[in-house]
């Protein structure tokens, strides 16, 4: 099965300066690229496991995680303990977040539990995209990852969702956003992802910011028909990435009693 990790760029949201935003964007990505150990990177800041060959959506490959029988996906977490509280805090208030929008209950590891997010400070901010099995390390690095977006970010991907600006309608709706070429085009590849009615979002908290991975400067994303619509400064998950979630996992229809 595909084990896709994906690095992120969120905490520049948070940050201020846009020129000094972009020259650390550029910085930031090539300085996290991965280690001797880690898997190679394809498409810029996806990492894909050498034993992957498959592209299609983890979606329907049964990366989603499993719901129980009263209609809730529990998913068990594990915080690393080199999290100051006021860190800790932050964490699990992006964690509880769900809660209260969705059917996605992220709840403590328990004794017995043989699937769990890892959630501990590594190399930049980075997850893989759905469930992997067993324990699978959501990266919420103590040096610029911890704001509440950039937690949400993190979990939507562990939950299986790609970034905004690599959905596959990204050239064909109206609302959509248009790559320059270059150098770093390579970060916008189109993923077959599975949109389930919804349409483009430049709210989404999944979305870079217009000058994601630039090196010079210059725009790397273009909103379609208007230049001057605002995007990629999501700072908590919008109404649409809400709506999404709710659909991938069937929040609001009722369990089966076979589940
Ligand atoms: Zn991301």
């Amino acid at each position: 099965s595909e084990h896709r990790r994906v690095n992120c760029l969120l905490l520049l949201l948070c940050r201020g300066g846009r020129e000094g935003r972009d020259v650390q964007g550029a910085f930031f990505v090539n300085k996290i690229g991965p280690g001797v150990d880690e898997p190679p990177l394809a498409e810029g800041d996806i990492a894909v496991r050498t034993d992957n060959k498959n592209a299609d959506p983890c979606t329907s490959r049964g990366c989603l995680w499993n719901k129980w029988t009263d209609g809730k996906v529990y998913i068990p977490y594990y915080i690393a303990n080199h999290y100051s509280s006021r860190e800790r805090d932050i964490i699990v208030r992006g964690l509880e977040s769900f809660s209260g929008v969705s059917c996605i209950r992220f709840r403590p590891y328990q004794n017995g539990d043989y699937e769990w997010l890892s959630i501990e400070s590594g190399d930049g901010c980075w997850s893989y995209v759905g469930r992997q099995g067993g324990s699978q390390t959501v990266s919420l690095s103590r040096q610029g990852c911890l704001y509440h977006g950039t937690v949400q970010h993190e979990l939507l991907h562990a939950l299986g969702f790609n970034h905004e600006q690599t959905r596959s309608d990204r050239d064909t709706q109206q609302h959509n956003v248009s790559v320059p070429s270059a150098d770093m085009k390579y970060n916008f590849n189109k993923i077959a992802t599975l949109n389930q009615g919804t349409s483009y979002d430049y709210g989404s908290v999944m979305q870079y910011h217009r000058y994601a991975f630039s090196k010079n400067g210059l725009p790397t994303m273009v909103p379609i028909p208007n230049n001057n619509v605002s995007f990629g400064e999501a700072t908590q998950m919008s109404r649409n990435d809400i709506d999404r979630l709710n659909r991938l996992y069937k929040c609001c229809e009722a369990a089966s009693p076979s589940e």
